[in-house]
């Protein structure tokens, strides 16, 4: 095994980064009409690119390059098996180009290239290769009907899709949309944040190089309100698959009810409560995972395991153990592999969660760790890792989601206290549980409203599960087989004998 890469050698490598910030239409770079913006690294604050930045013109542009390659071109045509050759080749071109990804990931937006490297790269490309190998095992169905007829149910790509991502996993969340609709022969339009828009271009032109025919990818950059909304109103485009905030994928369903009806796939939000009783079988360790879960990425994680609620006689134990954690993480440049926690992504960003730690202070939660901006020196978007106690139930701090590395300490007396105080959101995307009564483990996941719980873990997952949330957390499922079911059409075939 080669030495891991130093923080001179990271720095070194990045300075080789040219990126191109052009959006890709019909296989090909496209300047579009001429208006960019600054892709603003929050490592430092220096400008990484000027970046396309595209409007209604632009999205139209796209969205005929797709409707033409989806009606007329090859793709959805293609033998499954060969547009999964193409996926895999896909894999195999984001492993050659691993370090140039997980560079341009890191610088814009901010997390550690450890976890660029390590954590998001393998999981995009796992994601093409799964969904590869996948394309060609799908069967359809007859079923059994009268016997003088024959009722065929074939599965058939469901058309265009708009997808649009946010910034804190930006090659794996495009990757749950971009690879299951291309296995399932769809064409896409892809929309990523303002805040990440250089590692999907990327890999559309890994796209093109891999075999994709010209016009089934393309990237289109551009501000959510016109960029975005132009894509979720557009009359060609047959299914959207958006994540983001809870807030702007109300937005989606109006675009789709003021269009054409299209289908709406939603992941949204999450405030997720990660619960602790009394006999979890290792204290330190649910205490460790906790912290792990809430500043890992630093906190821009949308399962992060927001709300600790934990039983009043182990309150304290649990707290200081979490606490302990939080001071002891490396807050840093991005690019160095001794950082735990990188830059937030950027300075709205770090403002709103700052807001939050100061309505958290006037609502009389008690700050334990953390709380403020740190690093300014360097030009970098940091903040501490920040956790706070006595957090009211009904307080901002417990019930709206921070996407920050931000953690409210909840206590509760008894476990029907607990799934109640769990289950007080809008949300309905993760929930953790620490316990030793398998009784209890699965009582309490049942009562759970959340599309994932994790019991005696936390962000445990694998391609073949299904990844989603209940309630305002969205709809549909992204990863394992049934997200194909987002980018198909169900037919039925009845034939009389
Ligand atoms: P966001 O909702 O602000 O933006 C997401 C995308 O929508 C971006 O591409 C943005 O440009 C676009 N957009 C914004 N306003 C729009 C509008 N009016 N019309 C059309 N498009 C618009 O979210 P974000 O800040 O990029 O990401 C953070 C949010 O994403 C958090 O709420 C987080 O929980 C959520 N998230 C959910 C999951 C999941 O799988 N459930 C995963 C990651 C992030």
């Amino acid at each position: 095994m080669p030495p891991a890469p130093t923080h001179d050698t990271w720095l070194r490598r990045a300075k080789d980064l040219t990126p191109n910030g052009a959006h890709f239409i019909d296989g090909a770079g496209e300047a579009g009409g001429g208006a960019t913006f600054a892709a603003v690294s929050p490592r430092d604050g220096r400008i990484l690119a000027d970046v396309a930045d595209g409007g209604e013109a632009e999205v139209n542009t796209a969205v005929a390059a797709a409707r033409s390659a989806f009606d007329h071109g090859p793709w959805p045509r293609l033998a499954p098996a060969e547009r999964g050759r193409v996926l895999i080749r896909i894999a195999d071109l984001l492993e050659e180009h691993r370090v140039e990804l997980a560079l341009t990931v890191s610088l814009e937006m901010g997390k550690t290239i450890t976890d660029a490297h390590d954590i998001e790269l393998r999981a995009v490309i796992n994601t093409f290769r799964w969904y590869g190998q996948l394309a060609d095992k799908l069967a359809d169905e007859s079923p059994h009907t009268a016997s003088d007829a024959l009722a065929l149910v074939t599965r058939e790509p469901a058309g265009v899709v708009g997808a649009i991502v946010p910034w804190n996993f930006p090659l794996t969340i495009a990757g749950w949309k971009v690879a299951p609709a291309l296995a399932a022969g769809c064409t896409v339009v892809l929309k990523p944040s303002e805040n990440s828009p250089l590692s999907a271009l990327l890999l559309a032109r890994i796209g093109l190089e891999a075999g994709l025919p010209p016009g089934v990818l393309n990237i289109v950059n551009g501000e959510g309100p016109v960029a975005g909304r132009a894509l979720g109103l557009h009359p060609d485009v047959d299914v959207l698959a958006f994540t983001g905030s809870t807030a702007v994928g109300r937005h989606f369903l109006r675009y789709a009810a003021d269009s054409n009806l299209k289908r709406v796939w939603l992941e949204l939000g999450g405030k997720s409560p990660n619960i602790v009783l009394p006999d979890a079988p290792d204290l330190e360790r649910a205490a460790a995972t906790a912290a792990w879960g809430i500043f890992f990425n630093q906190g821009e994680m949308c399962t992060a395991p927001s709300r600790l609620l934990v039983h009043s006689s182990i309150a304290e134990q649990v707290t200081e153990a979490v606490v302990a954690r939080a001071r002891a993480l490396r807050v840093g440049d991005p690019l160095d592999p001794a950082t735990d926690m990188g830059a937030l992504v950027s300075e709205r960003h770090l403002d709103r969660v700052l807001g939050h730690v100061r309505d958290g202070v006037d609502s009389g939660a008690r700050l334990r760790a953390g709380g403020g901006r740190t690093l300014p020196d360097t030009g970098g978007v940091h903040l501490e890792p920040t956790v706070f106690d006595r957090v009211a139930p009904d307080s901002r701090l417990a019930r709206e989601e921070i996407f920050g590395p931000v953690l409210s300490v909840l206590t509760f007396d008894d476990v029907d206290e607990a799934i109640a105080l769990a289950n007080a959101t809008e949300y309905g995307l993760a929930a953790g549980l620490w316990t030793s009564d398998l009784s209890t483990a699965h009582r309490v996941s049942r009562a759970l409203k959340a599309g994932t719980v994790w019991v005696n873990c936390y962000e445990e997952g694998d391609l073949t599960v299904p990844f989603g949330g209940m309630k305002q957390s969205g709809n549909g499922r992204d990863k394992s087989a049934h997200a194909l079911e987002k980018y198909m059409e169900l037919k039925t075939t009845w034939i009389q004998l």
